[in-house]
């Protein structure tokens, strides 16, 4: 029980400084329901709630499958200098010049949003629910993670300047204090998307030229800012958590120019351009008849079960450096 105690204790703390934090995710997959058509919504507003739920499975993921944890980012910087002309686009050009381990161990985020979109389209087109609904939650956590600009840096969590922690400042203190009171998520409706890898390439880079001020200004505020006045407790839960204090976080985001903010309005823009021309793709079948529950086939449950079962044996891998 122990054990199981701090094994999930260090999920949840790692899982803090990996991605948009667990409720920067589930708000952005539930946001971006209300902008699709009426034909989708008829699936996904009364699924609302899994959406929600299964925006961070991928996270959880992470510590036990191996393969998932280049599929949250990619270290840019690894390959030059912006905007990273030298780095071919499409993944098979991008093999043949680096080898695909290469690819792997910097991170292949932009790529693996593709295999989602043509695993979700797939499912569309098989008007299989219960994979409709997994998939477009999972490729929902993949585009936001895309959207975070310290997912497009080597320097990831400021461990390479002295900012431990600013992963977790920026995707999760920044929007948990402030989304929900002073942020707008009223966003047009989702429009299809001709070439979505495109789409993914324009929105990393802008997350990769975005890095530099998410850390820069950290490191001016912290000098600027009263040391004693940085850092507040809270009690969380029965338990006392050190955190940045209001004031600083308050006073980073107006530094940031709301950059946390139109980031976040940017990813629930895109998850639904995503979920939208998957569907299209599949020809637009009717969502207001699928059979219920189609279930999953025999290597699908096996892999599921597999992932309970490296959890339970705590053969946990995460980050090293986090
Ligand atoms: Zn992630």
């Amino acid at each position: 029980m122990r054990r199981l105690t701090i094994l999930l204790l260090l999920v949840t703390l790692c899982n803090k400084s990996f991605s948009w934090g667990f409720y920067a995710h589930r708000q952005i997959n539930s946001y971006a329901v209300f902008l699709l058509p009426p034909e989708m919504m008829v699936l996904f507003k009364p699924n609302i709630q899994f959406l929600h739920e299964h925006a961070v499975d991928p996270d959880k993921r992470r510590y036990a499958v191996a393969e998932e944890g280049p599929r949250h980012f990619i270290d840019i910087d690894h390959y030059g200098e912006f905007p990273y002309s030298a780095l071919p686009r499409s993944w098979d050009d991008a093999v043949r010049q680096y080898s695909r381990d290469s690819l792997i161990k910097y991170g292949i985020v932009p790529w693996w949003i593709q295999t989602m979109l043509h695993r979700l389209t797939a499912a569309f087109k098989e008007k299989h629910q219960a994979k409709i609904l997994k998939l477009s939650a999972e490729i929902g956590h993949y585009i936001g993670d895309a959207h975070v600009p310290l997912h497009a840096s080597s320097n990831h969590n400021g461990q390479l300047t002295g900012q431990h922690g600013i992963h977790g400042f920026w995707e999760s203190r920044v929007p948990e204090l402030l989304a929900e009171k002073e942020w707008d998520f009223f966003i047009g409706r989702a429009q299809y998307l001709s070439n979505p890898l495109q789409f993914t390439w324009q929105r990393v880079l802008e997350s990769a030229a975005a890095a530099d001020s998410v850390l820069k200004i950290e490191k001016k505020l912290s000098v600027d800012f009263p040391a004693d006045r940085k850092f507040s407790f809270e009690n969380r839960n029965g338990v006392m958590i050190r955190q940045y204090s209001t004031d600083y976080t308050v006073a980073y985001n107006g530094m940031l120019n709301d950059m946390v903010e139109r980031r976040m309005r940017q990813s629930v823009y895109a998850v639904a351009c995503f979920w939208y021309t998957a569907w299209v793709n599949a020809g637009q079948p009717k969502l207001d008849q699928l059979e219920e529950e189609k279930p999953m086939t025999r290597e699908e449950q096996k892999a599921g079960e597999e992932v309970d079962k490296r959890l339970k044996e705590e053969k946990v891998k995460a980050r090293p450096e986090e």
